[in-house]
């Protein structure tokens, strides 16, 4: 921990209220000095009303925590330790790289990938960076392998993408909820206070998931389905809602179009058929449709079971259709949404690191849209570079010929999270160069020949914009500590060596008010929106296309974002998972998170509490089948794919299928979930297959 006195003598602490480093709710906290490190202390703020879960009470303790980065790091060469460095040595460094790499590979011979996690500030930059300082077309982010199949289903039935079309104080209105694939009661505990109101209001929360977990635990209909059979269930229910006389017709032939597409598909999934399929009973499936088709107000919500699959926007689509059939969409207390994972997973997908995304969710492929970019940002539109590869498309192709040779990551931990880990290690390898900015040394700056020690959240200010649409404001508490930059100096540095200083500002409000006018007119308008207003209003919705705005809370309520105004049916059959148990891996295996861990692990695995709560990595495995292999509590197994081999500890638990294993993909080493994912993917988003492959356990043996 930094010394008190380093802490209190700070003179730059300027404000303590911000909000949580980890996921999408953005919960509001207070900071405050004390015994010689930072406590969180509660802050009611309208999304958590003061309540945190375990990881943002002990948040506090990674600013200055001893494994922090405080100094460049470099390597002499591939088989050389990581030595300290000078900035002005390592900043070199990386440029030097990238000409050469650019000199002897072309543009596209540098890629750059960010993560959700990052300020939108910091993603606007990088875009910026990418496609002005670069001009590479190849960058992408980890934002990919989370909301990328909702946000492609949502644009194709809505013309717009935003996670939760409403607020979260919405959400008790609702009479009827279908919640798909997600345990929000335990990976964002705090957003349970509103589906506990909204039961005590006399309404139903019917949960869809291949586990009993606590949110299942929390339903009033549990659907333990299949992994991979979502787009079954939602045509199932669909099938019984047209039956069964469901249908809101007034709400089909005025706001919508295209029904009948939709209607022929679910008329053959009748409900015996998808009780094969999903495993869900066809007495559980009617009632489903019933909670739902005779509620007044409803909504269907996904997360990462259903869109983490090679089928992800299919899926997600087929829900959408129900919710349209049902008339529930486009009005008050009801509507479909995704709940957004990553902490900043929905600024993230709008300010241009995506591949094929210019700011304000305007389009790389549209002449319009790179015009108007263009102008804001002082290039010729010919200049910028055409959409590039996908996250993993472009990780699977480093070092190759025709791939990426010198890659900067920023704010990601790829080595742990992209799919077919084992694999995507092999790649980096082969790259002539690697840079990673971080705040710790994760496993994939491990690998990189130079590592740049970056800014925390409470040390930086900047917006993130939570799973609503709702833009906050991230405080600065204190400064970072000496030896230590934030992204955007970073990136303006490396921007400035390599010939584009003019074009890059450092100081995150300068960043914002350009972010601003490169949004405006846009599909994900911020124009409107300044920090002033943020803080005076907790926060402010998107689109806010002026200063006079008020903000949009509540999307769809007249009309959808499509040219006609109308949400769009979709015919959508189910498809098997691209990989199925057979004899020779006779299990499915989905992956997931855990209540005290988040993503990667590069934070919440170097915080004591965090690690007393949730050691090691497990495998979940039904008591009767771990009986036929002889596995008991604890023991340690092997688990095997196409893609590779992990060492976990069994854990019994009844609550999982019989069929299915859990894995929580925040651990590093050997017990690695994604050394077994499959990077088969989805035709549209090129979402991976992380939540369904097929695996085989054995007992007692290591990796
Ligand atoms: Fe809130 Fe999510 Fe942070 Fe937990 S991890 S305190 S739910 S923002």
């Amino acid at each position: 921990m930094l010394p008190l006195s380093e802490i209190e003598n700070d003179a730059e602490v300027l404000a303590c209220a911000t909000h949580c480093p980890y996921c999408s709710l953005q919960c509001g906290m207070h900071l405050q000095p004390a015994r010689g490190s930072w406590t969180v202390v509660e802050r009611n703020f309208p999304t958590n009303g003061g309540g945190l879960c375990q990881k943002g009470w002990t948040a506090g303790e990674l600013l200055g925590h001893p494994e922090r980065l405080r100094t460049p790091l470099v390597r002499d060469k591939r088989s050389a330790p990581l030595r300290p460095a000078t900035w002005e040595e390592a900043l070199e460094r990386v440029t030097s790289s990238i000409k050469r790499a650019q000199e002897k590979y072309g543009r596209d011979g540098v890629g750059v990938f960010g993560g959700g996690s990052l300020t939108n500030e910091k993603a606007y930059l990088l875009g910026k960076f990418a496609r002005v300082a670069l001009q590479t077309s190849q960058i992408d982010y980890n934002g990919r392998f989370c909301m990328s199949s909702a946000a492609a289903a949502s644009i194709k039935a809505f013309g717009l993408d935003r996670g939760l079309p409403f607020p979260l104080a919405d959400i008790p209105r609702a009479d009827a909820i279908l919640l798909v694939g997600s345990n929000l009661a335990e990976t964002m505990p705090p957003v349970m206070q509103y589906f506990r109101e909204q039961k005590a209001r006399g309404g139903s929360l019917i949960v869809a998931d291949p586990r009993a977990t606590a949110t299942a635990a929390a339903s009033t209909l549990h659907l333990q389905l299949t992994p991979g059979t979502d787009a079954a269930l939602a045509n199932g229910l669909l099938n019984i809602a047209i039956k069964e006389g469901y249908l809101n017709q007034e709400f089909i032939s005025t706001r919508t179009r295209d029904f009948d597409l939709a209607r022929r598909v679910a008329s053959s999934y009748w409900p015996d058929r998808v009780e094969r399929v999903t495993g869900v009973p066809e007495q559980q499936l009617r009632l489903a449709a019933r909670l739902l088709g005779q509620a007044k107000t409803a909504m269907i919500l996904t997360a990462r079971g259903p869109e983490q699959q090679s089928h992800g926007v299919s899926n997600v689509l087929a829900f959408i259709n129900l919710a349209l059939a049902l008339g529930k969409a486009g009005k008050p207390y009801c509507g479909y949404g995704c709940l957004t994972g990553q902490g900043n997973g929905q600024g993230g997908r709008e300010h241009g690191q995506k591949a094929d995304q210019l700011p304000g969710y305007r389009r790389l492929d549209n002449r319009e849209h790179r015009a108007f970019i263009a102008n804001v940002w002082g290039v010729a539109e010919q200049d910028l570079p055409a959409p590039g590869r996908s996250a993993y498309e472009m990780l699977n192709g480093l070092g190759e010929e025709g791939g990426v040779r010198g890659l900067l990551v920023f704010g990601s931990n790829v080595a742990v999270s992209a799919p077919r880990a084992g694999h995507i290690e092999k790649r980096l390898d082969a790259l002539d160069f690697l840079m990673v900015s971080d705040f710790f040394l994760s496993e994939t700056a491990e690998r990189a020949d130079v590592v740049l020690p970056a800014a925390q959240w409470a040390e930086e200010e900047g917006t993130m914009t939570n799973l609503e649409g709702r833009v906050i404001l991230r405080q600065r508490a204190m400064s970072p500590p000496e030896g230590v930059r934030t992204d955007l100096e970073i990136l303006a540095s490396l921007a400035c060596r390599l010939g584009f200083s003019q074009f890059f500002a450092s100081e995150p409000a300068q960043v914002f008010d350009e972010l601003r006018r490169a949004s405006s007119g846009g599909a994900a308008d911020y124009s409107g929106i300044t920090y002033e207003r943020i803080l005076e209003e907790d926060g402010v919705f998107w689109p806010c296309p002026g200063e006079g705005h008020p903000g949009t809370p509540r999307l769809f309520l007249e009309r959808f974002a499509t040219a006609d105004g109308r949400a769009r049916f979709h015919p959508v059959e189910f498809q098997t998972p691209a990989e199925e148990p057979d004899h020779e891996f006779p299990l499915y295996l989905t992956t997931g998170r855990i209540g005290a861990q988040y993503q990667s692990g590069n934070q919440t695995r170097r915080i004591a509490a965090l690690m007393e709560a949730s050691p090691d990595a497990f495998v979940q495995i039904h008591p009767s089948l771990a009986r036929t292999y002889g596995i008991k509590e604890g023991e340690p197994v092997r688990l095997t794919t196409r893609r590779g081999t992990a060492s976990l500890k069994a854990q019994l638990t009844p609550s999982i299928r019989m069929d299915t294993l859990f894995v929580p993909f925040h651990f590093s080493g050997t017990s690695r979930a994604n050394l077994l994912t499959n990077p088969a993917l989805d035709p549209v988003s090129r979402m991976p297959e992380f939540k369904v492959c097929a695996v085989r356990i054995e007992k007692g043996i290591t990796c």
